[in-house]
């Protein structure tokens, strides 16, 4: 509760703009109303450093949902700090899995760890600070650049924050800022470029520290240049950190070390990428000869 209570009481504020609000606003509203539905877990730790995740015998289905599982039966290990890249269609569950992931839903079977606790037994709020969800929409919120960036922990220096954003390349971006941190921004990321934008939510993410990242990487095209800053920071945010990512773009999928095909719910094929690459019978090899594109939409 602690975690959202400022972006959720700067939301309620601000009612007016809700209208015009963007999906982001909108979902973290959205999980704010589904926190309580979740009952929260005895206080299991989860720990620190890069998570391991393990799922065991995973089905999930939505309230009122008829017919086959949404999600049936998944079963796959991830070590702390290996990357992978989640593929599959459109409905074939990926978003699911990430919101499972989080606690937004309990599975109805089966069991998730995180670093060897069922996130059952975690408490939401330590799941959440421990978990990050990198989407594609920018979730900027009115307040100071600082504000932005450390509504996970307020205890973050500026020292650090400028650190981060000059490894992020956005070191010429923060020293045009009139008031350096405590310049204000508009909710929605007005008066920022889409590729500042996500910049900034990645150096939000780089803060937090967590120990797994679930990026829902953005299949729309930017110009090259942010395209090229957005790589680089992509590759800095994986460093040794544990990831999962819904991905739409070869050279994302190349950087991860497994690859999870989903279809219609079901993992139909798991594996190291190099060996999945190097079997020309697998999914995952035609894919990388026909283009993600045309497999994937
Ligand atoms: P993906 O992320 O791979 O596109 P999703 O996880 O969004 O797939 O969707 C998997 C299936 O679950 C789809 O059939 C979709 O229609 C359904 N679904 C997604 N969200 C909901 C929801 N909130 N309530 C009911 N069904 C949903």
């Amino acid at each position: 509760t602690e975690l959202l209570a400022k972006p959720i009481e700067k939301i309620r504020t601000q009612l007016e703009d809700l209208q015009k609000a963007d999906a982001s606003i909108v979902r973290i509203n959205e999980l704010f109303e589904m926190k309580s539905l979740i009952a929260d877990g005895p206080g299991t730790p989860i720990g620190s450093g890069p998570l391991s995740v393990e799922l065991s015998d995973v089905s999930f289905s939505y309230e009122g949902a008829e017919g086959k599982p949404t999600l049936r039966q998944l079963d796959f290990r991830l070590a702390p700090g290996e990357v992978l890249g989640l593929l599959g269609r459109t409905g074939s569950g990926k978003s699911t899995l990430a919101r499972l992931l989080l606690r937004f839903y309990d599975p109805q079977q089966g069991a998730i760890r995180l670093g060897g606790t069922d996130i059952r037994d975690a408490k939401v709020s330590e799941l959440r600070s421990r978990v990050a969800m990198v989407t594609q929409s920018i979730e900027i919120m009115e307040g100071t650049v600082r504000d932005n960036l450390t509504f996970y922990d307020e205890q973050i220096s500026d020292a650090r924050i400028a650190e981060v954003l000059d490894d992020l390349g956005l070191g010429s971006w923060y020293a045009s800022l009139p008031q350096g941190l405590d310049t204000m921004l508009a909710s929605g990321g007005g008066g920022l470029s889409a590729g500042e934008a996500q910049l900034l939510a990645f150096a939000r993410v780089f803060l937090s520290d967590p120990g797994l990242i679930i990026m829902d990487e953005a299949s729309s095209r930017l110009d090259p240049l942010t395209e090229q800053r957005i790589e680089r920071a992509t590759q800095k945010l994986l460093e040794a950190r544990t990831c999962i990512i819904i991905a739409h773009r070869l050279a994302t999928v190349q950087r991860a070390d497994r690859i999870l095909v989903l279809e219609d719910g079901e993992i139909v094929e798991e594996g190291l990428r190099a060996a999945l690459a190097a079997e020309p019978g697998s999914r995952f090899s035609r894919m990388m000869k026909t283009g993600m594109e045309e497999v994937l939409v």
